[in-house]
């Protein structure tokens, strides 16, 4: 089968691999389709940021947003059969630990991280724990179902723990693919939602998503027009997806009293001024990242059930054959989500 490999600096391989054989409690599904995501930019560069020792040694083929055919499956699986629609929960946990049992897998202290530790969805075929399939309806195409497992997941559980409703306004900082499924969970639960970004490309895409307003950072004072659009008092929740420090803080300065702020964008250090940005506030400010497995039936059904468009994320398709040009314009941030498809 043919697969990607990273080797390092900005490097795109093609590699040949024999198509893998399921062991007991696995699948062997037929990509159909494989989304990029940022995170995947840490392995082209050469820099992963989740992964152990076999991340390291740029052996593992990546991707970690998949969705496929079920053409084999190992001993002992019932749960899924040849010829299912799935996605893949990108996270294996131990299967026994309070945190797996909660199904929140990313928690577990030895889970592993699909495209990162384990071979990804970057290749013909790619293995899956059972456990980790996610079934896809026929309404949902397989573009659909693997952008829904990061992206669209991860903000469907953010804003179900900020409880985001239609009385809101909802602020959301960085407009990429995460920002993106932002705007599309925010309309479907039906708030007001700002976009705020840098670049009016992306800003013109947060329209096209539904945003009600949007505010470019770069040539106007995000936070005083935030107050402007909310008669003063700020908005109800602010969701920042773009880990920088100017949008980390102007997300706290424009929530009102009261209100509510998740991070979502990766971030390694920000400076803050708690009593006067959290304190006086009584903020509440959490960290947002995935989704608990046993959610996908609910994410599933939100979706479908009110139409939630979000294959209009995807701005680029490629044959794998493409990969290279793919991570490049990726890496540029000429695009939106970007995924391989499979004829
Ligand atoms: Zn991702
Ligand atoms: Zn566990």
């Amino acid at each position: 089968m043919k697969a990607v490999l990273f080797p390092g600096g900005k490097q795109v391989q093609i590699v040949e691999r024999p198509v893998p054989q399921p062991e007991a409690d696995e699948v062997l599904i037929r990509t159909r389709a494989s989304a990029l995501c940022r995170s995947d930019m840490s392995l082209y560069n050469g820099n992963p940021i989740v992964g152990g020792d076999a991340t390291l040694t740029g052996q593992i083929i990546p991707g970690h947003e998949a969705a496929g055919e079920v053409v084999q499956v190992g001993q002992g699986v019932t749960e899924v059969k040849a010829g299912d629609r799935v996605a893949v929960y990108l996270a294996f946990g131990c299967g026994s630990c309070t945190h797996c049992r909660n199904g929140d897998l990313m928690l577990c202290d030895q889970w592993k991280c699909l495209g990162f530790d384990l071979n990804g969805g970057d290749a013909d075929y790619v293995i899956a724990p059972a456990y980790n399939c996610l079934k896809l309806p026929d309404t949902l195409s397989f573009e659909a179902g693997a952008v829904m497992t990061d992206m669209v997941g991860t903000q469907y559980h953010t804003q179900k723990r900020l409880d985001i409703s239609g009385t809101d306004t909802v602020a959301i900082f960085g407009i990429g693919p995460m920002g993106s499924a932002g705007i599309l969970i925010a309309k479907g639960r039906g708030a007001r939602v700002i976009a705020v970004d840098v670049l009016d490309s992306r800003l013109e895409m947060a329209k096209q998503l539904g945003a009600d307003e949007v505010v470019n950072s770069s040539t106007e004072n995000a936070v005083e027009r935030l107050r402007a659009l909310t008669g003063g008092r700020g908005v109800d929740a602010a969701i920042d997806c773009s880990g920088h420090p100017v949008a980390q803080n102007a997300a706290l300065d424009a929530a009102r009293k009261l209100g509510k702020v998740a991070f979502v964008g990766e971030s390694r250090s920000t400076t803050i001024n708690p009593s006067d940005q959290m304190i006086r506030k009584l903020l509440t400010v959490i960290g947002a990242w995935y989704f608990p497995i046993g959610e996908w039936t609910e994410l599933v059904n939100f979706v479908v059930e009110r139409q939630i468009a979000v294959d209009k994320m995807i701005t680029h398709r490629f044959s794998l054959d493409h990969a290279a040009e793919a991570f490049q314009l990726f890496d540029q941030r000429q695009t939106g989500k970007v995924v391989f498809v499979w004829d």
